[in-house]
Parts: structure tokens; C-alpha cells; sequence
């Protein structure tokens, strides 16, 4: 078997950030105050005649009792903060100390602690240990003012971590605390330990009267609140139960009176659950032979066995091993008084705990959409995210599961590596038209995440290990999947970790071979011994989930019939209401849906709704919603609606989304199914790029540039022009390879576009400044500012014109201008121009091509397609745009060619993306060319860069 390796020296335990530690000393006496900084702007590009606006930095001035400090300036607000705080200290000569005590220092340490906690100088201070003190001396009968251990052990933070030194066991064991407490306090003459096998310590003689009477503040009024009951057999519901705290009584007490215990004494307590300020924790009876239990060997002691049998519902929820029948509640003194703090525990709430533990339930709830959302397969970007991120929830699940932080690896890779890389990891796949000098690097794995972001040439990749707290290795995630964007590599690597956990979660008993298949397909390593022993431990209790009630399946007896809308994945029987508008959602979308989702019993006598919202926004074809939700809203267009059925899910979710639980049941007890009505409200496209990236591979701008390459070789053109360059992603990608061009250019009216391109040609060109760069040949690069409609005559006579994808950009009439000024003014020998076909746009927009062959009235089906993009001013037929070239190439006497990029011109509906090829027929003589416009110069130079003097400023 596989083991992990330990990585005692890399990591260490997290220690206090330098603004914890400050806060610690100073509190509310630190005062921070973070403002912008103008940095003189450097934009990494010289001779960039476009204004820019610096990345926002920030600087924090940190202001204490005695003294003030300033940092440097940051990225980030909070890296500012911290290194205000870190200066702070350096200041005040603090360093963040590192324990190094030894095992027997620390029982020393540990006993020395015991005896300053039962001493009246702690009785007095503010502490939460202090108030259950306070709260104890007014206890009944013999227990006045004695304290059960448990306490002690879960309040006392230094204690615990002195328990660590002694015996790392305590870690994955924490009620190992307990009699580590009760052994120090044995040892000590003044203190009291009950010899009845109860867990409690009390003071040989009571504190001064006048101690006492200093710190006794008694809670004035009872107290309320609600709790859970949680048998121990899985056959027995769990039911709320109501926590009754008279103003003299002591909280724990009464728990354990609801445990059908005397008193407190014999309580133990859990570690807390979910949020660190929660205060919610199990309360469970201490088997009897707890105490006889310890070995007498302090440093050896082994991990107790509590005998009882395994509460497996609570532990599973703790992830701690909780005995017997057991009360979940949210109670406890806090630090910020000395008021009993509480909260209800419903059984919503329970149920909420429940789900949260695996990865989907998680992002669920943060969506508040605990029926209708589901964890997304994919991470496309940033802005059609919605929930908690991968990151945050993989981070959550950590905590969650007691494993430390996962710890992520980014790192940055030169694109010319990375193209390496991909190479390396998958089998090269050569174009067919290629020749062999020219390099394809198989782009399947170059994620362009966001082809406009300003790469720099460098794309990244991250690796996410996961480490029980004891430093052993669970598993580590590494793909060798690129990522223009750092964010987008640790959200994707988070996202597999996440997926690979939810899948095996949901099936706990898949085999062990089927579980390291899935491993693979996920890019994850994962050691089997590790990952059962700190993640899987509590969840062969899961099975509990199954013996539950109904299983959360509708009983299918009492000839009860189904409605006809009742969908699972055929929604083809489905009602839609309401006038086609023609909008309709695509993969990659964005959509915002208002729905319900509601229990309705046979024959819809009863309805009790579960959960709704106004605005539901989600990304299509990511499966983040229920995929009967998503297979439904393909049918739609916007201002629909629609109601549909679905058998129901799991019980837990049923409840965990039911605000009356009560209610909830009794609908869970006779058959019914889960009604859901939608409105299609908003369909936002997705980006032409994003979709030309998810249906065609390599992406259909790769294949753009591929075609244009080829022509540079066939044509051995030397000069270059790019027409409607935008951020340059064609320029850019021609330095990838060797050609002959010696000359590029490229023009555009958007400034925030051509500033992208000229950082990132900038770059690339210096980067790739040594004799062997592909692009070695470029002597000159210009970018200019300016409408393509508009003459210049420094663009005439170019070698190679191409037009990707920009005339569909302009109005009609100007794309015929575009036409006219191109081939009668700057005339190069040859002219690519690409645009969209618009008759592709079915199999876009409507990846389910099989109901429209059925569709008798195909051609209206395809009018109600829109366009890819919100900036396209038309889109055409492969007709319209054979008529507008053709006629363009009889009057200018070129020749066209026809062709395109995705699909096939010999399928219907012919490419994605059509190109027409003009060649010039005849070469006129020099001075014929330009009598007309003579030497117009009305574009501006934004950029410019030669290789005999590459830093040239202007
Ligand atoms: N050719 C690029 C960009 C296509 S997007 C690529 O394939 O990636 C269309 C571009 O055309 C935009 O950058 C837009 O600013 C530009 N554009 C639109 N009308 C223009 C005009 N009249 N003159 C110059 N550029 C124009
Ligand atoms: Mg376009």
C-alpha cells in the first residue's frame, strides 16, 4: 500500500499572523488605516503613446499607543495591513515564538497551568473558563463549585496545546485532554478530585468569600434555547429538545439531565462544529471506564477507547467519535462576556450540517439554493462563478474534516515552456497541411481562460496537496492544464480536488479500484491509508442515511399515478407557456431564472413550498444547477415559464431546505413529489471566444491563425497586416513561429485593445530577442490607431492583409467600405477576411441538432437564432457573404476563394467561422497605385518597435 510522505520540516503548524499577534497586545488600540498610492506608472511597454492607469496599490499606516508605522505599498489591502502589523513588531522586538518545549516540560507546564486556572486571580479575570466558574460556585448540592474536566478541557486553548506536546495523539483524539487534566489535577494537594469516576475537580477549601462575592454576577433571567437530540441507534429520530436554564442553574447541568445523567460531571464535549466562533458542539456521556482506562505511562498513553457503542450520526457530523446518545446545542461562555451565550439548533439547521460536509452540499448552501444548485464541473471564469469558490470551499471542507490548510503550489511557465509542456504531455498532434518545420504545438491544454488578459507570455499551472494534522500526505492534485490567470489555475485544481471528493462521497461504497480510476481522470494521486484514515473514518457511518425513513424515495406502491410532467431526463413532454421570444439560452450563457421549488402530495391536494428565488443566476452547460433544471431551461426562451416534476431527492436535502420541519415530515410520510415552476427571466451570451473554445478544438481562433499561417508560407510574405487587430492575439501567436515576415502591423480603434496588444508584442519581442526565436526574422512591429474605413497610405503595398473576424464588427454599408478602401487603396497581394456564418449558429446555440432535423419548419427554427456576440452588427449566410466578396473582388480585380475554420464545407451548414481568400490579379505599376489619396497619414502610431533599436520612445 501506498503511503504519504510526511513533510514535518516544510510545513509548520499556523502561527499567528504579525495583525493577529498586534491584536492580541493591543486590540481595539491598533488602529489601521489604508489608503490608495499613485505609483508613477511603469506599463512595462516604452514608447506606449496610450495613457495608462497604474495597477491600484495600497499603502497602511498602522497607529498604536506609543508609536505609528507606514508599510511599502501592496497589491492587496490586507498584505499592506500585515506588513504595517510585522513592522510593528519588528519595532516592539517581538517575533512570533515557536514552541520548543520538551514532552516533560511540558507536563510541568501543563500541571503549573492546572493550578493558576483553580486560582482566585483566574476566578476574577475574564475568561470563559472563569465564567463557567462563576457559574459552577452556584451549583447544587455536593457539586457546588466543582467543574467538570470537559470544560476545562474545552476552553483552555494553552492547555490543549501543551496536551499536543506531550502526546501528538490528543490531535486526532481530543478527549485525551481530559485525563491529562484530571492526572495533573491528582497530583495537586490543594485541588479535589472526585473519586466516583466522575470527570470533575473542585478546590480543597472554597475560594475567600470575598472573591467570590467580587465575581459572582448571576444570570437574571431563565433561558431558553433549542437543541437536537441525537439517539445513538439510527433507527431513532433525531428531535429537537428545549434547553430550560433557570438564572441559578449551570448550563451543563441541564444538558446532561436530558442525557439522563445526574449531572455534569459525567459530561464530555465535543470540539466545535463548523464556523471557529461557532460554539456549537455534541454532548455525550463518559463511559464509565473512561478513568481506568489510562495507561499509567503519561508520554505512551494510548487512544482510549470509550467502549460505549459509536453514535455514528453525531460523530459523522463532528467528525470526532461521539458515544451513545447525544445532544447537539449552541451554548457556551464566550470571550466577549460573561453572559451565557446561545443559539437555537434546529433541526433545519442539523440537517444544513449534515449536508455541508461534503463538497456539493457546501457550495449548495452557499448558494442558498440547496434543491436547485449543484458543485459546477467546470470553473469557466471569475465572473460567471456564483456560490463560494472552489478554493474557499475545498479550504472549508479542510477545516471541516480536521485536515490542515491544503496547501497550493502555483507556478508560472514562459509560454514557449509551456507549449513544451504541452507537447510533452500529450502526443503531438501535426496538422495535416502542416509541414514539419512548422511547429503545432497541440493547444488542446492551453486553456485561454481570458484570451484577452495581458499573459505576458507566461501561463500557469497549480498543484493542491492535502495533509492530515499530523503532516501525513492524503492526496495531492496535480494537472498540467495551463491557465493565462493564476486565479483560474488554483480554482481549477481546487475545483478537480472538490469534484473527485463529491463523486466518492456520493457513492462511499465504490471499490477501491473504481475510486483510483476516477483519481486519474481528476489529475489526482491519493494514498489510500491516509485518505481512510482521516477522511473516510466517520462515514461508514453514512450508511445511517439510507435506513432513514424514506430513503428519499417515493414509495411506488398504492397505485399512486405519476403527473405527466414528472422529469428525471426526458423533458421532452414538458408545457412550456408563454410566446416564443425567440432568446434562448446556449451553452455558456448566463441566466437568471426566478423559481420555486415545492412538496406537493398526489393530486397537488398539499403544497408546502421548500425554497424559492427572485433571481437565480447560472452559468448553462457547467451542471451547476439539478441537470433536470438545465435540460429544461434549453427549451425555454426568455419571458417563459414552465413547471415540471421531479421524484425527490434525499430526505436530508428535503429538510435541510424546509423551514417547518414538522411540516416537511408529515408531507415526507405519504408519497409526493417536488414541483418545480421556472421563469426564464435574462439569457446573457456567452462570449464568442469562450464558446469558439468549448466546441472546437484546438479553439476555433487557433485554427484562425493556423489558416493565416499557412498562407504566410505559401505566399513567403514579408510583410504583414492585420486589420482590426484587437489585442493583437494574431500577431502575438504568428511569433510562435519561424516565417518570413519582416514587417507586422496591425490596426484597431479600440485603444483599451491596442494597448493589450502592444504590451504583449512588447514582450514577447524583447523576451525572444535571441537569434534563435522563432520570430528572429521580424525587423519592425507598428500598431496604429485607427478606422479601418479610413486611408493611410503607410499601409499600402503590404504582402498579406487579414481581417479576422472584424467586419461583422461595423455597420453593412461600412464593411462595404472597408471592402472598397482595402482592395482599391492598399491593395495587397492578398487579403484574408473571416466572419461568422451565420447559418452555423444552430449547432452553436442548440447542441440537441437532432429535434430540429425532426423540425418540419427548420428555417423558421434557425430565424430565432441570434447573434454570437452583443457587438455583432450582422451576421450572414454563406450566400450573402459569397455576393458581398465576389462582387468586391470583379471590382478591384481580385480573384476569391472560399473557405473557413470548423465544420466542413462540405456538410451543412458549412464552417463556423467562412473566409474569403482575394488575390490580386495583376501587379500595377508603383506610381498607379496611390494618385488619388497621394500621402494621407491619418492613423496615429500608439506603438512601435524595431529590432535595431528595440526601446525606441516617442
Ligand atoms: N481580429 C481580432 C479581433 C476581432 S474583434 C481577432 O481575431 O481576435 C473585432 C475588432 O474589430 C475589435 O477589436 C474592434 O475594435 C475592431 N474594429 C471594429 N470596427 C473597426 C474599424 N472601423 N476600424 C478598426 N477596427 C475596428
Ligand atoms: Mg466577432
Amino acid at each position: 500500500m501506498e503511503t504519504g510522505g510526511s513533510l514535518a520540516h516544510t510545513i509548520r503548524k499556523p502561527t499567528l499572523t504579525p495583525k493577529a499577534i498586534i491584536h492580541q497586545k493591543f486590540g481595539s488600540k491598533a488602529s489601521y488605516k489604508v489608503e490608495e498610492v499613485e505609483e508613477p506608472t511603469q506599463n512595462g511597454c516604452p514608447g506606449l503613446a496610450i495613457l495608462q492607469k497604474g495597477p491600484c496599490l495600497y499603502r497602511c499606516s498602522l497607529e498604536l499607543p506609543d508609536f505609528s508605522v507606514v508599510s511599502g505599498s501592496f497589491k492587496k489591502k490586507k498584505d499592506a495591513e500585515q506588513s504595517a502589523a510585522q513592522m510593528a513588531l519588528e519595532k516592539l522586538g517581538i517575533r512570533p515564538s515557536v514552541d520548543n518545549l520538551t514532552a516533560e516540560e511540558a507536563w510541568t507546564d501543563l500541571i503549573a497551568r492546572v493550578k493558576y486556572i483553580f486560582s482566585n486571580e483566574f476566578l476574577s479575570g475574564l475568561h470563559p473558563l472563569s465564567s463557567h466558574f462563576k457559574a459552577a460556585l452556584c451549583r447544587v448540592g455536593d457539586h457546588d463549585g466543582s467543574i467538570p474536566a470537559s470544560v476545562i478541557a474545552i476552553c483552555d486553548g494553552k492547555l490543549n496545546n501543551l496536551c499536543k506536546i506531550i502526546n501528538p495523539k490528543v490531535e486526532s483524539h481530543p478527549f485525551m485532554v481530559v485525563s491529562y487534566i484530571m492526572r495533573a489535577a491528582t497530583g495537586l494537594p490543594e485541588l479535589v478530585v472526585n473519586p466516583e469516576r466522575q470527570l470533575s475537580i473542585r478546590k480543597e477549601n472554597p475560594y475567600p468569600p470575598d472573591v467570590i462575592e467580587s465575581s459572582v454576577s448571576q444570570q437574571s433571567e431563565s433561558i431558553t434555547t433549542m437543541a437536537i437530540y441525537i439517539p445513538c441507534s439510527p433507527e431513532k429520530a433525531v428531535e429537537p429538545v428545549i434547553l430550560n436554564i433557570s438564572p441559578k442553574g449551570y448550563y451543563l447541568d441541564v444538558i446532561a439531565q436530558k442525557l439522563g445523567l445526574s449531572d455534569a460531571n459525567e459530561i464530555l464535549i465535543s470540539r466545535t462544529i463548523g464556523k471557529a466562533s461557532s460554539e456549537t458542539r455534541f454532548y455525550f456521556a463518559a463511559s464509565k471506564s473512561y478513568l481506568l482506562e489510562m495507561s499509567s505511562d503519561l508520554l505512551n498513553a494510548k487512544a482510549v477507547k470509550f467502549g460505549g457503542p459509536l453514535n455514528a450520526r453525531a460523530s459523522y457530523i463532528c467528525g470526532q467519535d461521539i458515544y451513545g446518545d447525544s445532544i447537539l446545542a449552541s451554548i457556551g461562555y464566550t470571550w466577549k462576556g460573561q453572559d451565557l451565550f446561545h443559539e437555537d439548533v434546529t433541526l433545519q439547521s442539523y440537517y444544513r450540517m449534515l449536508i455541508s460536509k461534503i463538497p456539493s452540499g457546501a457550495y449548495k448552501l452557499s448558494r442558498e439554493a440547496i434543491l436547485a444548485a449543484e458543485l459546477p464541473l467546470t470553473f469557466t471564469t471569475k465572473t460567471n462563478w456564483r456560490g463560494s469558490y472552489p478554493r474557499e470551499i475545498l479550504c472549508s471542507f479542510c477545516r471541516q474534516h480536521w485536515l490542515l490548510e491544503p496547501v497550493f503550489s502555483t507556478s508560472s511557465i514562459p509560454k514557449k515552456a509551456s507549449l513544451e509542456l504541452s507537447r510533452l504531455n500529450k502526443k503531438l498532434k501535426v496538422s495535416e497541411s502542416a509541414e514539419q518545420e512548422v511547429e503545432y504545438a497541440n493547444g488542446h491544454d492551453i486553456v485561454d481562460a481570458d484570451a484577452k488578459s495581458v499573459g505576458m507570455g507566461s501561463s500557469f499551472i497549480c498543484e493542491v496537496k492535502l495533509y492530515s494534522k499530523c503532516q501525513d500526505l492524503i492526496l495531492e492534485c496535480a494537472s498540467n492544464v495551463l491557465y493565462k490567470k493564476q486565479n483560474d489555475a488554483v480554482q481549477n485544481a481546487s475545483l478537480k480536488v472538490l469534484s473527485w471528493l463529491n463523486a466518492y462521497f456520493k457513492d462511499i461504497d465504490m471499490p477501491l479500484e473504481k475510486l483510483k480510476q476516477l483519481a486519474n481522470v481528476f489529475d489526482i494521486k491519493f494514498y489510500p491509508q491516509n485518505f481512510s484514515k482521516e477522511v473516510v473514518s466517520c462515514l461508514s457511518v453514512e450508511n445511517f442515511q439510507n435506513h432513514d425513513t424514506l430513503g428519499g424515495k417515493v414509495p411506488e406502491s398504492n397505485g399512486i399515478s405519476i403527473p405527466n410532467d414528472v422529469v428525471e431526463d426526458d423533458v421532452s413532454s414538458i408545457d412550456i407557456e408563454g410566446p416564443d421570444s425567440g432568446v434562448c439560452p446556449s451553452y455558456g450563457s448566463l441566466l437568471c431564472v426566478c423559481y420555486s421549488a415545492s412538496l406537493v402530495t398526489k393530486g397537488e391536494l398539499q403544497k408546502e413550498l421548500l425554497e424559492s428565488a427572485e433571481e437565480f443566476e447560472f452559468e448553462m452547460g457547467t451542471g451547476a444547477v439539478i441537470p433536470c433544471l438545465e435540460a429544461v431551461v434549453t427549451k425555454m426562451s426568455i419571458g417563459q415559464s414552465t413547471c415540471f416534476y421531479t421524484e425527490l431527492p434525499s430526505q436530508d436535502l428535503v429538510l435541510a431546505a424546509a423551514k417547518d420541519s414538522a411540516n416537511a415530515l408529515a408531507f415526507l410520510s405519504s408519497p409526493c413529489w417536488l414541483e418545480y415552476s421556472i421563469i426564464l427571466l435574462q439569457v446573457t451570451e456567452p462570449p464568442e471566444d469562450r464558446m469558439e473554445q468549448a466546441l472546437f478544438s484546438p479553439p476555433l481562433s487557433k485554427q484562425r491563425v493556423e489558416y493565416a499561417l499557412q498562407h504566410i508560407k505559401d505566399s513567403c510574405a514579408t510583410s504583414l497586416v492585420d486589420f482590426g487587430c484587437g489585442s493583437g492575439s494574431l500577431l502575438e501567436s504568428l511569433l510562435d513561429y519561424p516565417t518570413s515576415l519582416e514587417t507586422i502591423v496591425g490596426v484597431d480603434l479600440s485603444k483599451k485593445s491596442l494597448s493589450r496588444a502592444a504590451k504583449v508584442l512588447h514582450s514577447k519581442l524583447t523576451m525572444m530577442s535571441d537569434p534563435e526565436a522563432p520570430c528572429k526574422s521580424i525587423k519592425s512591429a507598428v500598431l496604429y490607431d485607427g478606422s479601418i474605413t479610413d486611408f493611410d497610405s503607410r499601409l499600402c503595398g503590404f504582402d498579406l492583409g487579414t481581417c479576422l473576424e472584424v467586419i461583422e464588427h461595423m455597420e453593412e454599408d461600412q464593411a462595404c467600405l472597408f471592402g472598397d478602401v482595402v482592395l482599391s487603396s492598399f491593395r495587397p497581394k492578398i487579403l484574408i477576411v473571416s466572419t461568422p456564418n451565420y447559418e452555423y449558429n444552430v449547432i452553436l446555440q442548440r447542441s440537441n441538432i437532432t429535434s430540429q432535423e425532426d423540425d418540419p419548419e427548420e428555417k423558421i427554427y434557425s430565424q430565432s437564432c441570434k447573434f454570437r456576440n452583443h457587438d455583432h452588427k450582422f451576421e450572414w449566410t454563406r450566400e450573402q457573404f459569397n455576393h458581398w466578396a465576389s462582387e468586391l473582388a470583379v471590382r478591384h480585380n481580385y480573384s476569391v476563394e472560399f473557405s473557413g475554420v470548423g465544420g466542413s464545407a462540405d456538410l451543412e451548414p458549412g464552417f463556423a467561422s467562412q473566409i474569403a481568400v482575394f488575390r490580386r490579379v495583376f501587379q500595377p505599376k508603383e506610381d498607379d497605385l496611390h494618385d488619388d489619396e497621394g500621402l494621407a497619414c491619418q492613423y496615429r502610431v500608439v506603438w512601435e518597435w524595431n529590432r535595431s533599436k528595440p526601446a525606441l520612445t516617442n
